[in-house]
């Protein structure tokens, strides 16, 4: 008997296949009470730490994009001192090796969990580290993903960015986790390497080796022992699907061929191959932290003028969208200590760092300028976290002072969405941030796992400020684009643009179907489609109502025979 089980669809796609579950992690025997040698142990652990930091950056070396800079800030941690310190206190004590490496790690986790946000996301990282040291001081078998011989549907309480960086999308059909946010690491690398997942689906602990399963990772669904029916319906789904994308090509257009640029979220320069070889109209989104995170000290005017130039360079000819710092509060940077904030979310973040600290912001717009005026790309420049109109005309002014000519901020504040119409007066245009504008509307952290109902872009309230944002920008002409994961839900970018939404940037693996999703509906269905959404009491019943309507909108007219 088909039985239903619900997570959150974080990497679209339907498949089916047996499941294979990730091998157990190690577990450490009974701690012994005979004496240990201190150093010995110490240096027992540095050495499985050294082997777990190589292995790392041997796999990294083989890799690019996203799944590089994971794996390398992996073997980082592993490298790290102060761990090594940690365990060196412990063997001093009296621990031998394996034990003083599961308690080091345990200690760095809680501390991170304790700091909450996006370093407490990071905190499942050390768990794989652990693990696979405890593994090689123990002898035992690494933990990691199963080889059953045939296809499969890899499921796991949690997947290690290790571990889902080696995915083989030939080998791996799905993944589906217990645990995992809508932002963590399983679910921006399974989009990256086109691979459906759902996570956050508690009952995957229920899922048996072999057992046959289908997962919807659009809708967040699994269905385990679907029978044959739905496994058929499903295929056919997929494979009109595949036909649709391939005939996909050129600029974003309604079936009425009204304009919706197209385009790509780029989140660091590993990103930048694949992406601007994308069919794409440009760069909706740079978040430019990937060049101030994760290091000492800041980067050079230098340094940013060229890593801005060459995604200038990638993109000649179309539009970039470059977003000043968004870091502050739970994205900490090292040479810019802030006090410790009990609400890191609510804090001294993105466009409010920048005000504290005019130097940063001026100095980015300067490199963000000069390497525009040597480039052919369009270049755009907007502001993280604003949330009122005055910030806005502060940041508009110190862009223009630098010769940006076109200037804009994202709607991610739920005040900013309410008095878009005084913002857009500032202003030549606004981005939508919908995962930001999730968490502040909804109250719900974007990383827990656990509130993903709060934080479905398909929530009513959500619908609604996008849509009184758009309507802003709609009376004074000026563009609104959506630029949050909203945008890579194909169903949902309709709505969006029935809500008066002008462009839409996503991870470059979901343009194909938005792309080809926009080309099937003109824009006065989007607007049935978006009342629809608007009118539903629910995220669920709102989804529901546009699929059964966007159904029935492309189904073929009956002919008449006469
Ligand atoms: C957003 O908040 O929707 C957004 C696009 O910005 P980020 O995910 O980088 O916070
Ligand atoms: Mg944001």
């Amino acid at each position: 008997m088909a039985r239903w089980l619900h997570g959150l669809g974080v990497s679209a796609g339907e498949v089916a296949g047996p499941v294979a579950r990730l091998a157990a992690p190690p577990s450490l025997p009974e701690a012994g009470t005979a004496a240990v040698d201190p150093e010995l142990e110490a240096g027992r652990a540095a050495v499985a730490l050294a082997a777990v930091a190589d292995d790392l950056e041997q796999r990294a070396a083989g890799l690019s994009g996203a799944a590089r800079d994971v794996l390398t800030a992996q073997a980082l941690i592993a490298r790290d001192p102060v761990l090594q310190d940690g365990i060196s206190a412990l063997t001093a004590d009296g621990q031998d090796a394996p034990h003083a490496v599961d308690q080091a790690f345990g200690e760095h986790r809680r501390a991170l969990e304790a700091a909450g946000g996006y370093l407490a996301e990071r905190a499942s990282d050390l768990d794989d580290l652990r693990d696979r040291a405890v593994a090689r001081l123990l002898g035992l078998p690494m933990p990691g993903v199963p080889d059953p011989g045939e296809p499969f549907v890899l499921v796991a309480i949690d997947l290690a960015p290790a571990d889902t960086a080696m995915l083989d999308p030939m080998k791996v059909l799905a993944i589906v986790t217990e645990r995992g946010g809508p932002t963590g690491h399983t679910a921006i690398l399974a989009k990256q390497l086109g691979i459906p997942a759902v996570t956050a689906c508690a009952d995957a602990a229920t899922l048996t080796d072999g057992q046959i399963v289908l997962v919807d990772g659009a809708n967040g669904e699994v269905v385990a022992d679907p029978g044959e029916q739905l496994i058929e319906d499903a295929q056919r789904r997929r494979h009109a699907q595949i036909a649709r994308r391939e005939r996909s090509r050129g600029p974003g257009r309604t079936a009425d061929d009204r304009s919706i640029p197209l385009l790509v979220n780029l989140g660091g320069p590993g990103d930048l191959g694949a992406a601007a070889l994308e069919d794409s109209e440009g760069v909706g989104l740079l978040r430019t932290e990937f060049l101030f995170l994760d290091r000492p000290t800041a980067p050079t005017f230098d340094e940013q003028r060229s890593a801005y130039g060459a995604v200038f360079d990638a993109f000649a000819g179309r539009r970039v969208v470059v977003r000043t710092l968004d870091v502050g509060a739970d994205k900490p940077l090292a040479y810019l200590p802030q006090p410790e904030e009990p609400n890191p979310a609510l804090g001294v973040r993105g466009l409010r760092l920048a005000q504290a600290n005019p130097q940063l912001l001026d100095d980015q717009l300067r490199a963000i300028a000069e390497a525009a005026a040597g480039s052919e790309a369009e270049v755009w420049v907007m502001a993280p976290m604003v949330a009122t109109a005055a910030e806005a005309r502060m940041f508009a002014e110190t862009a223009r002072s630098h010769g940006l000519k076109k200037v804009g901020v994202m709607v991610e504040v739920p005040s900013a969405a309410l008095t878009a119409r005084q913002i857009l007066e500032h202003v030549d245009f606004a981005s939508i941030g919908t995962n930001d504008l999730a968490q502040y509307t909804l109250a719900a952290d974007r990383l827990a796992g656990e509130l993903a109902e709060l934080l479905d872009p398909w929530q009513p309230a959500l619908l609604r400020l996008i849509a009184e944002t758009a309507s802003a920008g709609g009376g004074l002409q000026r563009s609104v684009g959506v630029c949050g994961e909203a945008a890579s839900d194909a169903m949902l970018a309709l709505v969006l643009v029935g809500l008066g939404v002008t462009s839409l940037s996503m991870a470059p693996v979901c343009l194909p179907d938005v792309r080809a999703e926009l080309a099937g509906h003109t824009l006065e269905q989007c607007r049935e489609l978006a009342a629809a959404a608007l009118a539903a009491p629910t995220a669920v019943d709102a989804r529901a109502a546009v699929a059964e309507l966007a159904g029935k909108q492309t189904a073929a007219p009956e002919v008449v025979q006469s």
